[in-house]
């Protein structure tokens, strides 16, 4: 049997944390090797573990963890097209060609993010509006299928294929390696406007107005204030500078600063955040952020202010947060209100709140996004979250809302189906490619995409 241990783990929001035997094979051939002989009732790849709840967990079976996975393999330096390993992270990406004068078509708030797990959850970044997700800047991806066949597939060879592993997390097949076209940048550097607003209407007008203008925007919104101050928010809207357009203290134009990283070495005691003191974080932020225009910042301090932090996840206590994400379509807003409102009157404090316009969606049978409002919101774990979640599930099926695989933790099995009406397609299509349903997870059998027991 190939190696591999009995471990105990979670996604990023240390919660659920469970029992699974983790492989971690080093070439392809030996993913092949442990779904053939591994031993385990059922199996799911892991990337870098930056989902929040159980997408990438698997008690009572296997985790392949593909980090290993992380050669690049070819790149046309005319068109920007990069063929490389599903274990790749967007931090390796970066690393190695922005200073080339190319960035990553779309990427989520943190790189410690592996290219098969961007494609397997079709992440969103800060550009949706504009550029859409991940997924749709794929040109191809070579995918071992739980057969032990491998297949190619793209949006014109096996299309069905190719749309069922875009968000199809995890679950059609281990993705080998892809082809993802990166886009032009001739600096590193971003520039960006803050715009603070008095409240949730203010805010949506604000991107209602100037969304367009810009290719990435997102607003921090304060979900501890209240009344006619709900939905207080400073909206943050950027684009790329041209090297051209950057003033000369900034050195090179596609080099950014070196920064030391901060580290939270254990788990800090849970009561550290409490409505009290995020109340008054919320206030500072607000604070600190007046409205003002072209700020310069780098990339790496715009897109992923949190990845400074190394383990921050442990700023919550053992117990460990949920994270919340809800899309609305453009006509929900009301439920957008009542989630925000149902938070703020709940105790249960967000640290981090932050609202996004969303463009139309990808061809991805169960990718997330839609044409709407996106709220995140991290919730720390305390008695009755399940039910406050589970209320809040309901809330946003209401207003045929839906919630994002990569952050969900409890979402029942018939609001799932109700949230993601081409589950069926999707299923159809997994039989076909995993006729003995060796791929699975926790989220996949709790939201009913696959039979089975959640716990062993
Ligand atoms: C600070 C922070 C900010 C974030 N911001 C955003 C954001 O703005 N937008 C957004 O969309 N997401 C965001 N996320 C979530 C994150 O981008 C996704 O959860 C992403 O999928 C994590 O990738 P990973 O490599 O860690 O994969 P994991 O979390 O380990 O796995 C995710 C899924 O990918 C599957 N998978 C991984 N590798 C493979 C493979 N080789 N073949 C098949 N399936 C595979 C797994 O089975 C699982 O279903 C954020 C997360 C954090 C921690």
């Amino acid at each position: 049997m190939p190696a591999h241990v009995k471990q105990k783990i979670a996604g990023w929001g240390g919660w659920p944390r469970v029992e699974c035997a983790v492989f971690r094979p080093e070439k392809r051939r030996g993913i092949a090797d442990v779904l053939a002989n591994g031993e385990q009732p059922h199996y799911i790849a892991r990337g870098l573990g930056r989902s929040y709840g159980d997408v990438a967990v698997n008690p009572g079976g296997g985790v392949i963890n593909t980090t290993r996975l992380n050669r690049m393999i070819a790149f046309d330096e005319n068109a920007g097209v990069l063929e490389c390993e599903a274990g790749v992270s967007l931090e390796e990406i970066l690393e190695t060609f922005v200073p080339r004068g190319w960035f990553l078509p779309v990427t989520p708030g943190t790189k410690f993010v592996t290219v098969g797990g961007a494609i397997a959850n079709d992440v969103h970044g800060k550009n949706h509006h504009i550029d859409g997700t991940f997924g749709e800047h794929v040109d191809r991806i070579t995918l071992l299928t739980p057969t032990g066949s491998i297949i190619t597939c793209s949006p014109k060879q096996n299309e069905d294929v190719f749309w069922a592993t875009v968000g199809g997390i995890g679950l059609t097949g281990i993705i080998l390696t892809a082809t993802i076209r990166l886009q032009r940048i001739t600096s590193a550097y971003i520039k960006v406007d803050y715009r603070q607003c008095t409240n949730l209407d203010a805010l949506l007008a604000a991107i209602r107005e100037t969304d367009d203008k810009y290719k990435y925007s997102v607003a921090w919104v304060d979900c501890i204030a209240k009344g006619a101050k709900l939905g207080r928010s400073v909206l943050m809207s950027g684009d790329h500078v041209a090297a051209n357009e950057l003033p000369s203290q900034y050195g090179h134009a596609l080099s950014i600063p070196h920064k030391s990283k901060k580290n939270v070495p254990f788990n800090l005691p849970g009561f550290l955040l409490n409505p009290l003191s995020i109340g008054a974080f919320n206030k500072l932020f607000y604070a600190v952020h007046p409205s003002k225009q072209g700020q310069i910042t780098d990339y790496d301090k715009y897109f992923y202010p949190l990845d400074a932090i190394h383990n921050w996840n442990r700023g919550y206590g053992k117990n460990g947060f949920a994270q919340y994400q809800a899309t609305f379509p453009h006509d929900g807003v009301e439920g957008l209100v009542k989630l925000l409102e149902k938070l703020s009157a709940s105790g249960r404090a967000s640290f981090l709140a932050v609202l996004k316009r969303m463009g139309p969606g990808s061809k991805g049978l169960l990718s997330h996004p839609i044409d709407g409002w996106t709220l995140t919101l991290d919730i720390p774990v305390k008695d009755g979250i399940v039910q406050f979640l589970n209320e809040s599930d309901e809330l946003v099926a209401q207003y045929n809302g839906r919630l994002y695989t990569a952050k969900d933790s409890c979402t029942r099995p018939e609001v799932f189906a109700a949230m993601y009406p081409r589950i069926k397609e999707f299923k159809a299509i997994k039989a076909k490619l995993d006729p003995a349903g060796k791929l699975s997870s926790r989220l996949a059998r709790r939201c009913g995409i696959v039979e089975g027991p959640v716990e062993p």
